[in-house]
């Protein structure tokens, strides 16, 4: 239906990639198809814009296709109003199903997800995907020209100047004018890197100014790019007030780690440490083993 259409724009064309990865279609077009009666409960009105406080309280998770498995178990979570944070782990810990489950693409096997103190069952589906922003690891991008690979989907009208900001915001605006027709220039598939075109993707996001963000860093991306990838992001969106909005980054690198207020470890489906990267280091747990790991692995040889 239309309706299905439009909310799938928000989170993106990103969601189709992140349904396959997570193996979820079904699951999704049941959540979109709530029926209409499945409004915000509150004086919705009120909630123009989110503070962007999420709370996990209990959440524990088995997929249904593997129900002896418990993917993750226990999570106590609060993430507060404008935080950045990152989540990382081995490969398998579950950081993909967390963020799957604050997307709302799967409801938790028991426990409770928040939102401002609201169930997240009990918000508006498209309303909550105006104000959730997702940009997954392999974005897609569409054959037509940066700007409006960038305005893509955005229901308000948007000007060039906005474009812009919001390619700033995302590292983008430098390696956009160093194309041959800057902002005009045609993607086509051999344009753009893997840390590009998640930069436009994050440029896109930000553009319809969510009140969440959540990014999966790609690990496609080179380790130079990067540098400048969701690592600038972060300093960006914490530099300029007005942009302030909660930020969720499942983190692959040390670089973009550093720049998050605070740092969730994950293993075997629970939260092992929590802590700024020098506080983590200090306690000489898993995430110091992970960074040490990360470190040797860019030692240069
Ligand atoms: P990675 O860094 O490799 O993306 P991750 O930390 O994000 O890993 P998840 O993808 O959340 O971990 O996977 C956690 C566990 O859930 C793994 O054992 C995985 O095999 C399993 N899993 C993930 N998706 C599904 C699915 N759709 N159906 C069944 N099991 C799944």
């Amino acid at each position: 239906s239309e309706w299905l259409i439009y909310s799938t724009w928000w989170v993106g064309d990103n969601l189709s990639s992140l349904m396959q990865s997570v193996g979820a279609s079904e699951k999704v077009f049941q959540l979109m198809d709530l029926p209409s009666s499945n409004q915000f409960v509150s004086e919705g009105s009120q909630l123009q814009r989110l503070a962007g406080h999420i709370q996990l309280s209990d959440v524990s998770f088995r997929y249904a296709s593997r129900p002896t498995v418990p993917v993750l178990q226990h999570i106590n979570l609060d993430v507060y109003p404008h935080e950045s944070v990152a989540i990382v782990g081995l490969s398998g810990s579950g950081k993909s199903t967390l963020v799957s489950l604050l997307l709302r693409l799967y409801e938790p096997t028991s426990g409770q997800i928040k939102l401002d103190g609201y169930p997240i069952q009990d918000l508006d589906v498209k309303w909550f995907r105006e104000r959730v922003g997702y940009v997954g690891q392999e974005p897609r991008l569409f054959r037509m020209d940066i700007s409006s690979n960038i305005s893509y989907g955005c229901t308000r009208i948007v000007t060039q100047e906005d474009v812009e900001w919001a390619a700033k915001q995302a590292y983008a605006h430098d390696f956009i004018l160093a194309l041959p027709q800057g902002y005009q220039t045609l993607v086509d598939d051999d344009l753009l890197s893997g840390g590009q075109k998640q930069r436009i993707a994050i440029a896109r996001a930000l553009l319809r100014d969510p009140d969440i963000l959540i990014l999966d860093e790609a690990t496609s991306a080179l380790d130079a790019e990067s540098e400048h990838n969701v690592k600038g992001v972060l300093r960006a969106l914490r530099q300029d007030r007005k942009t302030k909005r909660t930020v969720i980054v499942i983190a692959h690198r040390l670089s973009t780690i550093q720049a998050a207020d605070r740092i969730i470890v994950m293993e075997n489906g629970t939260i092992v440490e929590v802590g700024s990267h020098s506080e983590l280091l200090r306690k000489d747990g898993l995430y110091s083993r992970l960074a040490r790991r990360q470190a040797d692995a860019v030692v240069p040889s």
